[in-house]
């Protein structure tokens, strides 16, 4: 099940922003592109750091929700009404931002780097679809956390058009549940406390088990399970790159570190390969 590694927000002192027109920063991209430019089996671990420049928050960045609102966990979605009810409730408010956003250009950096035949998939943190929006296959997506453009019964697991489903709690319906079952409704989204189902773990394990690098774009790696995949790269001594605004815990372990915004240094990097 998900959680967070030490529920701490992230230390704002330790912030190192690589400034884009620095001598580190074009070392950085430089040493990401070789790599990048080698791998024939590429995998790309995303978090919410890579949709924050569609206008979606994340949760620890800079501009991170996390002090103003408490995440639900599933066990009190499952047990508490009034739970449930603030759920809907912070769902209505990220509503419109969520609605709004579309992919970003590191989102469709990535839809290059798997026209260039290397990607062997994403694995993804995110639940807003932005990944297939920009245009990678479905199947070239694992979301470890699910998704929020449909909806599932708690109960039986059948799953909603997320449209319909909401309209119901437009319409004033304050605790949705399954035509069929009578279960608990919410978007098909892994709530902290949730078990991530077995197929999507073997899934996303298995890819990085046969990868031959892992870039990290826009993720705290505080988040357990996704958090353990780079320890996955590292034992087996494949390169592990990171892109994230702010300092990570494997910072020190990864052959290259670059804190910068991720739809302005993914994109350069991409167009950097085979130029040399
Ligand atoms: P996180 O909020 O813990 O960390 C995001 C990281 O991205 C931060 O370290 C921040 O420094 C970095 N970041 C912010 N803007 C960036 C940018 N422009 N370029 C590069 N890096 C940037 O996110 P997480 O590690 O993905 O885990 C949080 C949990 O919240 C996940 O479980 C995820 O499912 C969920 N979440 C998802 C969305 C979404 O679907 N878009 C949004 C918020 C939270």
């Amino acid at each position: 099940m998900i959680h967070d590694a030490d529920q701490q927000p992230a230390n704002r002192d330790r912030v190192s922003f690589t400034q884009p027109d620095s001598l580190d920063y074009r070392v950085a991209v430089a040493d990401m592109c070789e790599f990048l430019d080698v791998a024939r089996k590429l995998v790309v671990l995303t978090g919410a750091g890579i949709s924050t420049e569609s206008g979606i928050p994340d949760f620890r960045g800079p501009q991170g929700v996390w002090s103003r609102v408490q995440a639900t966990s599933h066990r009190a979605f499952l047990n508490d009404p009034e739970a449930r009810e603030r759920y809907w409730q912070i769902r209505n408010q990220m509503r419109p931002l969520v609605a709004a956003a579309r992919p970003n250009d590191a989102h469709r950096a990535l839809v290059a780097l798997h026209a260039r035949g290397t990607l062997a998939g994403v694995i993804t943190q995110n639940f807003d679809g932005l990944h297939q929006e920009a245009g990678l296959p479905a199947e070239a997506v694992i979301e470890l956390h699910g998704t929020n453009r449909q909806a599932e019964c708690q109960t039986c697991g059948r799953r909603y058009d997320i449209d319909e489903m909401q309209a119901r709690v437009d319409a004033g319906e304050r605790d949705p549940r399954c035509s069929d079952c009578g279960g608990l409704l919410k978007a098909a989204t892994i709530l902290f406390g949730q078990r991530i189902p077995q197929r999507v773990l073997d899934a996303a394990f298995g890819l990085v088990r046969e990868c031959d690098a892992l870039l990290v774009v826009g993720s705290s790696l505080r988040v357990v399970p996704a958090a353990r995949i780079p320890l996955v790269a590292l034992q087996r001594h494949v390169p592990l790159l990171i892109l994230n605004l702010e300092p990570t815990p494997l910072d020190a372990r990864a052959d290259v570190v670059l804190h910068a915004a991720a739809a302005i240094a993914l994109p350069e990097m991409v167009a950097g390969l085979g130029a040399r």
